[in-house]
């Protein structure tokens, strides 16, 4: 039961191909297992189609072969490759994010970053950074500041902080003005995509110590 949505300002960027990679990685991987936010994106995809068709010009009259030329060159360009919003049969990680990280979570190569959380970053272009998160279960991630945006996807286990409680498929989105701790809940190891477009502020001095080789 997903109760953490997308934003109608995050699902209009993604419908419109504005957001950076990362982001459009969590926002499809989060569509990918909420069936709301897949029926909104469809209307806002609907409504940026009318909003195309309506700038088409109707009064021109195209000149000889302007239409096929047209046309032909709708045919040349490279289709744009949409996500694939279906679910995998079996594992944790639906599409796209098994495609990123190249199968499921045991195809993972973490990486320790202290106090037994591990992260791997993902391929994407540098403008934000995609990561997935490992806490285990009863621990807790460095109280720690925005100096942009964070969307974190939970694909595992659940964790908690100062504003509420995620599980499988909830996305938390914080930004400039939230201060948070996220812990992972008992019982459960949690795993989560995590997607940033600036630095984390770490008050503790030894993880902003360590920021710059974590690239958090
Ligand atoms: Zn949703
Ligand atoms: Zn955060």
């Amino acid at each position: 039961m997903i109760t953490h949505h997308l934003s109608d300002k995050l699902l209009m960027a993604y419908s419109a191909g504005s957001l950076p990679e990362a982001f459009n990685l969590a926002v499809a991987t989060h569509i990918a297992l909420c069936d709301e936010c897949r029926a909104r994106l469809a209307s806002f995809d609907a409504i940026g189609g009318a909003m195309l068709e309506q700038t088409q010009p109707t009064s021109v009259v195209l000149q000889d072969g302007a239409l096929a030329a047209t046309l032909a060159r709708i045919k040349a360009a490279p289709a744009i490759a949409k996500p694939v919003h279906e679910p995998r049969g079996e594992g944790i990680l639906p599409e796209p994010l098994a495609s990123y990280v190249g199968g499921d979570i045991d195809q993972i190569e973490w990486r320790g970053v202290g106090g037994g959380v591990r992260q791997a970053i993902l391929q994407t272009s540098k403008i934000a950074t995609a990561r997935m998160l490992y806490i285990p279960a009863g621990v807790a991630v460095p109280d720690h500041g925005h100096n942009g945006m964070e969307m974190t996807l939970v694909l595992q286990g659940v964790f908690a902080d100062e504003t509420a409680r995620f599980g499988r498929g909830d996305i938390e989105i914080a930004d400039e003005d939230l201060d948070h701790q996220p812990v992972a809940e008992p019982g459960e190891d949690c795993i989560c995509l995590a997607v940033t477009d600036a630095p984390l502020k770490f008050r503790a001095f030894l993880p902003r110590l360590a920021q710059p080789f974590l690239r958090i």
